[in-house]
């Protein structure tokens, strides 16, 4: 058996410039390609049309540039991409492991509390399978979303090793319930395109900020459904904004500033616990610096 390429992806949402955050992520997760010998591609993640700011990828794209980070396959938009998932999402049905659903969010409540279930604050509440073609379907009423069923129990329970943060797993039927592949507004998903995308675009290790570490157990649950393989996965530390919070517009976050890509870098790379270099240093050498310590020693962040 050959050994499988390594191929690393970085994943932006177009939702406005790259800061120094995501920066963090970008730069993981080209040099954990690198580190490997591996490819490293772009992949704009505009599905969420609504919440996209025109012109925002290319900035994203001119930003990667000036950090010398550069796509070694030409860079794929999700937005264009909807007849992949609708084939996935098909398969699926065809399998009958995805349903349409009928509810709400406020027929979503209304389930839980018939069951007695609390709604804590600021978590999204698990869905209750309402609409199990095991309890009947729809009944009579209109589908508007698309959910996987996840099963109960050994199936939907997730374990996984992140190579930063070791063991991890999760109950999907618990946490989570059946989660959302298609929304009721039309919009696929954001967990249904990134497991086909990875899968078509060969992805075998993803590196991405931490706040996304919960998603990788519904992503798992629908590479098995869809029998495609799983990606190694790795999570980087979050930059915090002034207010405690992951870094974002709201809380401060200031747009890469183009003409000193080195000191972006550097900051970035102080996260992922790596030398800053000084500033004369050229980009691409700053890259190769970094690439020999991270193959050097197994990324811990700061
Ligand atoms: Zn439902």
């Amino acid at each position: 058996m050959r050994p499988e390429p390594c191929v690393g992806r970085f994943a932006p949402s177009p939702t406005g410039p790259l800061h120094a955050g995501s920066l963090v992520a970008a730069l993981a997760s080209w040099l954990h390609a690198r580190a490997r010998g591996g490819h490293w591609l772009v992949r704009i993640e505009d599905v969420d049309t609504p919440r996209c700011v025109p012109g925002a990828d290319q900035t994203i794209l001119q930003q990667l540039a000036a950090c010398g980070l550069h796509s070694d396959a030409p860079v794929v938009w999700q937005s264009q991409r909807a007849a992949l998932y609708q084939a996935a999402l098909n398969r699926l049905i065809e399998q009958g492991r995805a349903y349409a659903c009928a509810c709400s969010r406020k027929d979503v409540e209304a389930a839980l509390l018939a069951l007695g279930l609390p709604l804590e604050r600021h978590q999204a509440a698990p869905y209750p399978g309402t609409c199990r073609p095991e309890r009947g379907g729809l009944q009579g009423r209109a589908g508007r979303a698309w959910r996987l069923h996840v099963g109960e129990g050994p199936a939907a329970h997730v374990q996984w090793r992140d190579e930063r943060l070791g063991m991890q797993e999760q109950a999907v039927d618990e946490e989570v319930g059946d989660f959302v592949l298609k929304r009721a507004d039309g919009l696929w998903a954001y967990q249904l395109a990134v497991v086909v995308d990875d899968a078509a675009q060969g992805i075998t290790q993803v590196v991405r900020g931490q706040d996304l570490a919960d998603n990788t157990a519904r992503q798992i649950l629908l590479q098995r459904a869809l029998g495609l393989p799983t990606p190694t996965y790795l999570h980087t530390p979050l930059v915090l904004g002034n207010n405690g919070e992951k870094l974002s517009k709201q809380n401060g976050a200031q747009a890469l500033d183009l003409r000193e890509p080195l000191t972006a870098l550097n900051q970035a790379a102080a996260v992922l616990g790596l030398s800053p270099l000084p500033r004369q240093t050229p980009v691409v050498q700053a890259l190769q610096v970094w690439v020999a310590q991270w193959q050097q020693g197994s990324p811990t962040g700061a």
